[in-house]
């Protein structure tokens, strides 16, 4: 079906205007008698003019109608849409054709808007079956480089709302109404918002007073509020010019604010990086310090240890002069007594000497009943006082004839043997031994050997 076609005489013939767009009454075409030739604009093939039960005119093909005819396909939805277009169109007082074809072909209109004065130029299209993105960007560039101004119609829920100029219309109680997508901007919240519902020829007259124009909604606005708990994702809109520019301003105060937002983390940033850089110049002090601490602490143990070096040196220094001292001493001392035991050890013959042994063995023999006893020989023996040592079982029992200068050699508690009361009372006089200590003889008193 189709709401135009090709009249022999008159040319192109309009349904949907009273006079068919060509000063015909309608009587002159439908069920007149004989038929009048009309044919289709599309394939060429006879049309008639018919009427819907609810009075619809239209033309419809003549039986034998070839098959790949395109207005065949076209619903009454699609017709009923185009002509709720036309009507709007014609009420804003713009002129309205139906199914015009483009220069060579390039666009086919459904309905093709016209300004009174002519200047201007809407295409109206009822796009009923699905159509991809892609051929719809396209067959509205071919009207763009006509100069010729596209909005695109759909009565469902067509994917490709938002990417070309295009509007959702409902009908409701025989007004068809644009439910998406005009919207206006809400700055306080700064969002847009769907309008919910817009009679069709008052959208369309915006649209040709360009009060509304297709407006690409900025990125961050684009989930358009349809109520209050549901949005929709919409790159562009039809918004009036007051809600364009509230988007602009909303979107500079939100740049503004974002800005500064950047500028105060920016500064917090720096505020940061340079406290950072304080509390490392502390550190870094802290560590000189410690470390300048420590160094001269070893510092200072390193003179204490040279000084106490030092000291220990001079000690040990003290101590080795003290001790050759010491040492020269003691030689010199004992050298003396060894030369003053000379005379001592002169004074008495060897016989003597043999007899006191004698007596001595007797005396041991009496107080520890043994002959195990064994007599170190007198000589030059600090030791024992340069006297000889009286072992018995292999102790250390006595000593004979002591030199007197060298009792104080003697261990403590050794008993000291002399010749006779008179040797004994020389040595107990020395104070170095006592007198329960000195055990005597009655030898008489020694030779004058000097006079042999
Ligand atoms: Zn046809």
């Amino acid at each position: 079906m189709a709401f135009s076609a090709l009249h022999p005489d008159a040319g192109r013939v309009d349904a949907t205007l009273s006079d068919l767009g060509c000063g015909l009454a309608w009587d002159l075409v439908h069920k007149v008698r004989p038929r009048i030739a009309l044919r289709c604009r599309e394939c060429g093939h006879g049309v008639h003019a018919k009427v819907s039960p609810r009075g619809l005119r239209y033309f419809a093909h003549d039986p034998g109608r070839p098959a790949d005819c395109a207005w065949l396909s076209e619903s009454l939805e699609h017709h009923q849409l185009k002509l709720a277009l036309a009507t709007a169109v014609r009420e804003t007082g713009w002129k309205a054709e139906l199914e015009v074809t483009g220069p060579d072909g390039a666009w086919r209109a459904d309905v093709l808007a016209t300004s009174p004065d002519g200047s201007r130029r809407i295409a109206w299209e009822a796009q009923v079956s699905p159509i991809t993105d892609d051929d719809i960007r396209y067959r509205t560039r071919r009207y763009e480089a006509d100069d010729v101004e596209v909005c695109w119609v759909s009565p469902s829920w067509p994917p490709w709302i938002g990417i070309v100029p295009s509007i959702r219309v409902t009908e409701d109680a025989g007004e068809v109404a644009v439910i998406d997508s005009t919207a206006d901007f809400y700055f306080k919240i700064g969002s847009w918002g769907m309008t919910r519902r817009l009679a069709l020829v008052e959208f369309i007259r915006r649209v040709q007073d360009e009060t509304v124009v297709f407006h690409e909604v900025l990125p961050r606005y684009r989930r358009i509020r349809v109520s209050a708990t549901s949005s929709s994702r919409r790159r562009a809109i039809w918004a009036s010019h007051a809600s364009i520019d509230a988007e602009a301003r909303h979107e500079g105060m939100r740049r503004r604010q974002e800005a500064w937002k950047q500028q105060q983390q920016e500064k917090a940033e720096a505020r940061r990086k340079a406290e950072e850089q304080q509390r490392e110049i502390e550190r870094e002090a802290e560590r000189a310090r410690l470390q300048e601490q420590r160094a001269e602490q070893q510092r200072q143990w390193a003179i204490q240890a040279e000084r106490e070096r030092r000291r220990r040196e001079e000690e040990e220094r003290r101590r080795q002069a003290a001790e050759q001292v010491a040492e020269r001493e003691r030689l010199r001392q004992e050298r003396i007594e060894a030369d003053a035991s000379l005379g001592w050890h002169a004074e008495i013959s060897e016989t003597r000497q043999h007899e006191l042994r004698d007596k001595v063995t007797e005396y041991v023999w009496l107080r520890e009943r043994t002959r195990t006893i064994f007599f170190v020989a007198a000589g030059p023996e600090a030791e024992y006082a340069f006297g000889t040592a009286v072992y018995v079982r292999n102790r250390l029992f006595g000593v004979l004839r002591p030199s007197p200068p060298s009792l104080h050699r003697l261990p403590r508690g050794v008993v000291v043997f002399a010749l006779n009361a008179r040797e004994a009372a020389l040595l107990v006089g020395t104070g170095q031994v006592s007198a329960e200590q000195v055990v005597s003889f009655d030898f008489p008193d020694a030779e004058q050997l000097s006079l042999i």
